[in-house]
């Protein structure tokens, strides 16, 4: 038997567990392996807990995807330049650390069309996914924070603009994405009003990272008329990619998809 899990704390809310054991029900695997929760408080903890439970493979969410890129034993390329691991695999005795939500948010945004520009509000792990993945696409990319500390988080990274929201100049783009966890559990926005409204009146195309919600980053995106849309997408493409690494890419990426729509639609 396969045992997958996702690592996090919290994590109770996760609809990993669903998305993947219904694929898997789908695809003819449940007899074979089955997908899990874990509660993880220490991070340090990580890998010897994976191995403890003879997992598989494994997801791994917040707070401990740079954990999971310092503990892995080969981090492929595009982990190790984002700075973090969402995806663990076991293979022939090493754990393999790959991160999913990169190409996962490039394949939510496909139907944007042409991008040539954008601006990331955040500073943190996702913000970095994303700016990664937009980067690979050759897109112009401006990270905006509110503070200055994790900014230095993109201090490496070629050709990217970055500020604070006291320091910045303004700009056009076409796409802005919030990568902040403004709006998850309050009302927020993601920055001051101000800021956002004259960004909004030049943008074509609004994203959240936050998913099953209408955040007031993307009600304001609504009332200027922006193509906008939330988290979802992002979450279904992160994992789809991540059960078909657990297999080694043997599985067919439209069925897990198709299932794991449905697991969506379940909640
Ligand atoms: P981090 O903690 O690494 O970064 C959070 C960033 O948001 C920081 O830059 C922080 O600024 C900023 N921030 C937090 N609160 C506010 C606020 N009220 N106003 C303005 N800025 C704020 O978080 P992650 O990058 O790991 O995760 C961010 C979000 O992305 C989470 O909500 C997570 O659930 C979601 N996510 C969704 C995925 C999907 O598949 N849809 C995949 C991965 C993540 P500062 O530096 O000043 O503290």
């Amino acid at each position: 038997m396969m045992i997958f899990a996702v690592f996090g704390n919290p994590i109770s809310h996760s609809v990993s567990p669903r998305l993947h054991n219904l694929a898997l029900g789908e695809l003819g695997l449940s007899r074979e392996a089955l997908y899990t929760r874990y509660e993880l408080a220490d991070g340090s903890q990580l890998i010897s807990k994976f191995k403890e439970l003879k997992l598989s493979g494994a997801n791994v969410t917040v707070p401990h995807k740079e954990a999971a890129l310092a503990q892995c034993d080969i981090a492929d390329e595009t982990a190790a330049k984002i700075g973090s691991v969402n995806t663990l695999v076991s293979r022939d005795d090493k754990i393999y650390g790959y991160n999913t939500d990169a190409p996962g948010f490039l394949r939510a945004i496909e139907d944007f069309g042409q991008i040539n520009s954008a601006l990331i509000l955040g500073a943190g792990g996702t913000a970095r996914a994303v700016a990664y993945a937009l980067k690979s696409r050759g897109v112009r990319v401006c990270v905006l924070n509110r503070s200055e500390g994790r900014l230095a988080n993109f201090a490496e990274y070629e050709n990217f603009s970055w500020a604070n929201f006291a320091e910045f100049k303004g700009g056009k783009f076409d796409l802005v994405v919030n990568t902040t966890s403004a709006g998850l559990k309050d009302e927020n926005l993601p920055a001051p009003t101000e800021l956002l409204r004259p960004i909004f009146d030049e943008a074509k195309f609004a994203f959240d990272v936050i998913y099953g919600k209408k955040t007031p980053f993307l009600n304001l995106a609504a009332a200027s008329r922006l193509a906008h849309k939330d988290g979802s997408e992002m979450l279904l493409f992160q994992a789809v990619l991540a059960l078909n690494l657990f297999f080694d890419g043997s599985l067919d990426e439209a069925k897990i998809q198709a299932s794991m729509q449905k697991a969506l639609r379940l909640g």
